[in-house]
Parts: structure tokens; sequence; C-alpha cells
């Protein structure tokens, strides 16, 4: 006997990366009766629709949302109250409305008033991706051994929250609860200010002038190359998560400089014990990060997947 999907329906907003991917997650646990996608880019929309991660496509946000136990928004952090405007009028009574923006307090604070009273706003994060966009870069296995971060409000509905606990692990990933201001200053150190460094390491390579662009690529193996990467990430999503996280983000750059400024001090005065000192426990730190399942030994410049 087959086993009774979790939810009668599910309604993703958004076939991008992460969209496409929670789709395919969702296939693969066989978490949904009736899956509905919806992107308002037609291109994407037909992508999705000749890749097949669904069982209905529309442009049509509202209709996606029709009739649905859970939503699933996963739209840039700046388009998250634009879908909320019109999917509201069209969620059903106890709908379940979550999402998978980078940044969790602005998303609330966006959502919260438009959505009607009689449904469940639990946002979330899945703490997984990559540098790529569209449907065509997600796959089913993105979340497996993953941390996904929720940020329930004051007051949820524990039945609500414990659906969709059930259903990221279904789909492969830890959960994690926590507030959604500790998430953002979490992520701020972890992912936004890295980010942000290699967005302006590569921008200022790029601008030199006594160095050739020629040779920047050439010998980018001395370590540029991996903030390369990261700085190829999609410039709408990374824009979103800076001008919507700006306190907490301000806050790690504000110890990032005075931490920056040391290190300067240090190479002036020839301190080579500080340099040393830092650069075994950031050593350290990396081996943690691989004992902990977070990443795996193999250099990690095009990383690739199994489907
Ligand atoms: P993506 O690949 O660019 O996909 C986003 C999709 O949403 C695009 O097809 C976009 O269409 C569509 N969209 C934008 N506004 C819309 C609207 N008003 N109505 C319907 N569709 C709309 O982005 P992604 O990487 O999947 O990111 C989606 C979310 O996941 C973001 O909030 C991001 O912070 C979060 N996230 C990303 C990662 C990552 O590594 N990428 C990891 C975790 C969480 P257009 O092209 O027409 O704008």
């Amino acid at each position: 006997m087959t086993k009774k999907p979790q939810f009668d329906r599910i309604a993703i907003i958004g076939a991008g990366l992460i969209g496409s991917s929670v789709a395919r997650a969702i296939v693969r646990a066989g978490a949904a009766g009736t899956l509905a996608v919806s992107d308002r880019d037609q291109d994407v929309l037909q992508e999705a629709r000749e890749i097949g991660f669904a069982d209905e496509f529309t442009a049509d946000a509202a209709e996606a949302a029709k009739d649905a136990d859970l939503v699933v928004i996963a739209v840039p952090v700046g388009a998250m109250a634009a879908v909320g405007d019109v999917i509201a009028p069209a969620l059903k009574e106890g709908a379940i409305v979550t999402d998978v923006g980078s940044v969790k307090e602005a998303v609330f604070k966006a959502l919260d008033p438009i959505l009607p009273k009689h449904v469940h706003l639990i946002p979330g994060h899945p703490v997984a991706g990559t540098e790529q966009s569209g449907p065509q870069a997600g796959f089913a296995s993105l979340f497996d051994g993953r941390w996904c971060i929720i940020t329930p409000p004051e007051g949820v509905n524990k039945g609500a929250l414990n659906k969709l606990t059930k259903l990221w692990e279904a789909m492969g990933s830890t959960v994690e609860i926590m507030t959604a201001p500790h998430h953002d200053l979490v992520l701020a150190i972890t992912s936004h200010v890295p980010h942000l460094i290699a967005y302006n390491i590569v921008g200022t390579a790029s601008d030199l002038e006594e160095v050739t662009r020629s040779e920047v690529i050439k010998y980018s193996a001395g370590g540029f190359r991996d903030f390369t990467r990261i700085a190829a990430s999609d410039p709408t999503m990374w824009r979103d998560v800076f001008l919507s996280n700006k306190d907490a983000v301000l806050e790690m750059l504000g110890r990032f400089s005075e931490d920056l400024t040391a290190l300067q001090r240090a190479i002036r005065w020839g301190d080579g014990d500080a340099l040393f000192d830092l650069f075994t426990r950031t050593r350290d730190i990396r081996r943690r990060i691989i004992d902990a399942g977070q990443d795996e030994e193999a250099a990690d410049f095009g990383r690739h997947h199994e489907d």
C-alpha cells in the first residue's frame, strides 16, 4: 500500500534554484498529492514544464495557491510582499504559508500584515544553495544533510509547525528552530558578510590597473577563484539580502573591519605570532566544519551534483 502524502496540495511560488529543488525534493519524498508550481517568468515556467517536476504549472500565483494546504514562497526577499498580495485572497482557512528567504525578520514583517489571519505564517530558510539560478540548476538532494532553520512567530500553531518540520525532514534536512532576529544575526556572519567580502575582492581585482585582468584570471588558483564562485551568485537575490538584513550585516561588518585593522597592524609591525595564531585557529574551524558533515575535503570549486 502506498503511503498517504503529508499534504493534499502544495503550491510553490518561484521556480528558480530553490523553488525547483524544493519541488524535486517534495516529489522524491512523495509529500504532495498534487504539486503546483508558479513563476511570473514565462521562460522559467516553460523550462520547469519541460523538466516536469510538478503536476501543474501556472503564471498565476493565486491559481497555484488556491486550495493549497501548504504554500512555499521561493522568490527573492524583496519580492515576498508582491507575492503575498497576489495569493492572500486565494488562501484557504488553515493553510500553512512558508518561505525559503535568506533573511527572516524582514520577510515576516512583509507578509504578516498582508496574509489573512486564518492562515499559519511560519517562515523558514534552508541553509543550502549554490551560486546558480533558475530551474535547470535545481536538484532533489540539495537539502540532504543540510540545516533548515524555521523561525516560528510567537504563539505559532504547534500542529502547523510540526507538519512543516516533518516536511523538511522528509526532504533530507535537519530542522533547527530559532527566532527571526537571531537567525538574521547568525546568517549575517556565516553567509551575508562572506558574500560581501567575495563581491568586494572580485570588484577590487577587476579595478586594478597595475595587475592586468588576464593576470588575475591566469593566476586565480592562488585563492581568488574560490571567491569568484561566491561572487557569481545571483545579483537580485543578494541585493535584496543586504537591503533587508541591513542592521545585522552592519553590526558584523563593524567587527570584521576592526579585526581586519588588527591584521593590518600585525603585518605592518611584523607580528608573525599574531598571524600564525589566527591562521591556526581558522584552520581548526575548517576541520570542525568537515567533521560536522557540512563540507568535504575535496576542493569545492566547480561543485558537481548527481542529478
Ligand atoms: P532564482 O533562481 O533567481 O529564482 C527566483 C524565481 O522567482 C525567478 O524565476 C523569479 O522570476 C521568480 N520571481 C521573482 N519575483 C516573483 C514574483 N513576484 N512572482 C512570481 N515569481 C517571482 O532564486 P533562488 O536562488 O531560487 O532564490 C529564491 C529564494 O531562496 C530567495 O529568497 C533566496 O534568498 C533564498 N535562498 C537562496 C539560496 C541560494 O543559494 N540561491 C539558498 C537559500 C535560500 P524573475 O526571473 O522574473 O525575477
